[in-house]
C-alpha cells in the first residue's frame, strides 16, 4: 500500500476499539486528547503497528502495578512536526537501559521478542521522524516525532 494522508484521532479510535477488551480487562484508564485537525501522511497499517506495539508493552508494564493504572495520549503540532506521545504510570525503566530498548532483540520479558520497539524505532525512521522514551518513578513515556 502507499503513503496516505489520515486522521490521527480516527486512526486512534480503531486501535482503541481493536483492543478494547484488553484495556478494559487489564483496568486501565485511557485518555486520549488529539486535535481533530491533526492529520498524518503515513504508511497507515505501519504507524497502526507502532501505536499497538507501544500501547500493548504499556498495558503490559501496567501489569506490574496497583491501580490506578493509566495511559494518557497526546498529539501536537510542533515546528512543522507531529508529536505523539504515549505515557503510562508503570514501573520505570532504568536509566541505562532505556536507550537499549529499542535494540533488535533486547527484552526484558521470560516470553517477549525484544522485537516490538525495534520495528517501531524503523518504522519511524524511515518516515523521516524519531521516536525515544524517558521515564521516571511517575511516568514512562514514549515521544513519536513525525515530520508533517
Ligand atoms: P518485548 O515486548 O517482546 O519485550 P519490545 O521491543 O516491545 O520487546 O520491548 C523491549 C523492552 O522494553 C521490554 O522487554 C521492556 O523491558 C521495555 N519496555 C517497553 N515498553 C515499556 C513500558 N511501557 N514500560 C516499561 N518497560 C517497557
Ligand atoms: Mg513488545
Amino acid at each position: 500500500s502507499e503513503k496516505e494522508t489520515f486522521s490521527l484521532c480516527q486512526l486512534l479510535e480503531e486501535i482503541i476499539e481493536f483492543l478494547y477488551a484488553t484495556i478494559v480487562d487489564s483496568d486501565v484508564d485511557l485518555s486520549v486528547a488529539i486535535d481533530e485537525s491533526i492529520h498524518i501522511f503515513a504508511y497507515k497499517d505501519q504507524l497502526r503497528q507502532v501505536l499497538v506495539n507501544i500501547l500493548l508493552n504499556s498495558i503490559e508494564a501496567l501489569k506490574e502495578r496497583e491501580k490506578p493504572r493509566r495511559i494518557n495520549i497526546a498529539a501536537r503540532c510542533q515546528d512543522g512536526s507531529t508529536i505523539i506521545e504515549i505515557a503510562n504510570n508503570g514501573p520505570s525503566i532504568p536509566a541505562d537501559i532505556v536507550e537499549t530498548i529499542f535494540e533488535p532483540f533486547f527484552t526484558t520479558k521470560k516470553l517477549g521478542t525484544g522485537i516490538g520497539l525495534y520495528i517501531c524505532k524503523k518504522v519511524i525512521e524511515d518516515h523521516g521522524g524519531d521516536i525515544r522514551c524517558s521515564s521516571d518513578e511517575d511516568m514512562t513515556t514514549f515521544s513519536i516525532r513525525l515530520p508533517a
